[in-house]
């Protein structure tokens, strides 16, 4: 039993980002993504949708620089 295990051990699974099949190996730094390229591609779409999110950050610093200025 322990012997088909080992052959059936190449499991493959797609790029999240180019949807390449690529073996799931734990000395792939990368994972889940083929590529140090499609880990980038990720963080650069999560990075822009945390800027994309509408927000008063830049409107509460005027408003707290105000209250500062008043003490
Ligand atoms: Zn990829």
């Amino acid at each position: 039993m322990n012997q088909d295990q080992n052959k059936a051990a190449a499991l493959t699974v797609p790029c999240p980002q180019c949807k390449t099949e690529l073996v799931w190996d734990t000395s792939n730094i990368f994972r889940p993504f083929c590529s140090e390229s499609c880990k980038n591609h990720d963080l650069i779409a999560w990075a822009n949708e945390e800027h994309n999110i509408p927000g008063d950050s830049l409107h509460d610093d005027v408003l707290s620089r105000d209250l500062e200025q008043d003490f």
